[in-house]
């Protein structure tokens, strides 16, 4: 096989999504919301399609939005960025991919904490890096200081932390935030903090960014999709140190230049209106409680979620002798209903029988997910 084929499988997202189409299954399994979405973004959007330029906007994004990102932060998190800090991409994946392809050298080593968002490890490697895993437990996935030091060498860079955490819907606490900061400055690594899911959040929640407690060495990734319900519009962006934002916008030239100036200016403006964030929260955090009161009624055993649209769910507990991957495919062959599988986010050993559902999605889209879920035990 193709060297490049065997490092960049098919992503589960993808698989999953086409076996949904396929099999005309409720898809619980990628990460979109089939509402919560602001109605005003949209005909701002079209709006600007007409009124504002068409053409290439500045490679580092339009000033306008990345003016806003830094308002924004400011506002939500208490981070004090300036323009000069942010960078536009197209989507968070691509600011992670940006970022990877000028921090790592040759040989150079990056740290991911399993079960890791599926686009870390093949961009790692084809960035010319090597992977070094640590894995979290069930049921409450603790990032423990030892475990970060023991997967690092005298060669690695770079430490990928996402949090919120995907898949497994844990908030990262106090303890935990200030354990990865010493460890980083102890070794003086980078920190790529994929925070895409800053506020996907129970309402009410309050995040705290890594940028706040070690800005000399973060690079935080946002997402517009995530924050506005809109996963189709790949804007999304990095903040950082300047002269650490410089050598990542060089790499942004030649991934994609630059990303719709329409949707940029759209977001700039979304930005602003931090008020329309407030009801898709109360209406995920509804949409929650209704799958797992669900699922629990059809004898499921649910793993704890306290951010992101996520919620795993335990098969061994709930009886299921079935991997992950058997159940996946047969939940959405027999049962009806697409879900994610979680072994494909491990490089070593994968937890066993653990699957993800999405729950941001309308109480039809519920009842009929959960119906197949029912089905397919
Ligand atoms: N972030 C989304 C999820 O976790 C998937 C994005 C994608 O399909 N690439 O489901």
């Amino acid at each position: 096989m193709n060297p490049a084929s065997e490092a960049m499988p098919v992503s589960i997202f993808e698989t999953m999504s086409l076996a949904a189409a396929e099999h005309h299954a409720v898809n619980l399994g990628q990460g979109f919301p089939d509402f919560g979405w602001p109605e005003p973004l949209l005909a701002e959007a079209a709006r600007l399609t007409r009124e504002a330029s068409n053409q290439y906007p500045p490679s580092r994004g339009l000033p306008a939005l990345r003016e806003a990102v830094c308002q924004f932060y400011n506002q939500r998190q208490g981070l004090t960025f300036n323009p000069s800090e942010i960078v536009v991409t197209s989507g968070a994946t691509e600011a992670i991919a940006a970022t990877l392809f000028a921090c790592l050298d040759t040989g150079d080593e990056a740290v991911i904490v399993a079960p890791a968002y599926d686009a870390y490890a093949p961009l790692i490697r084809r960035a010319g890096g090597r992977v070094a895993e640590v894995a979290l437990r069930p049921p409450d996935w603790r990032l423990a200081r030892e475990a970060l030091e023991a997967a690092v060498t005298a060669r690695t860079r770079v430490l990928v932390l996402n949090n919120p955490h995907n898949p497994t819907g844990r908030v990262l606490g106090a303890e935990e935030l200030a354990a990865v900061v010493a460890m980083a400055r102890a070794h003086d690594l980078l920190i790529l903090a994929d925070e895409v899911w800053e506020e996907v959040l129970p309402p009410g929640a309050r995040f705290t960014s890594l940028a706040a407690l070690a800005p000399e060495r973060v690079i935080k990734v946002g997402s517009a999709g995530k924050i506005f319900s809109l996963t189709g519009w790949k804007i999304g962006w990095l903040a950082a140190p300047q002269a650490i934002a410089d050598v990542i916008a060089r790499a942004h030239q030649y991934l994609t230049f630059a990303t719709p100036p329409n949707l940029q200016a759209a977001v700039a403006v979304g930005l602003g209106h931090p008020e329309w964030l407030a009801p898709p929260r109360e209406g995920f955090a509804r949409a929650r409680k209704r799958l797992a009161a669900g699922l629990e009624a059809a004898g499921y055993v649910l793993l704890p979620s306290e951010g992101t649209y996520f919620q795993c769910v335990d098969l061994g507990a709930s009886g299921i002798a079935l991997s992950d991957m058997a159940f996946a495919e047969l939940a959405v062959r027999e049962g009806g209903v697409a879900v994610i599988p979680l072994s494909p986010f491990y490089e070593g050993e994968a937890e066993r029988g653990l699957v993800r559902l999405c729950f941001a999605k309308r109480d039809a889209t519920i009842d009929a997910g959960v119906a197949a879920m029912a089905r397919a035990r």
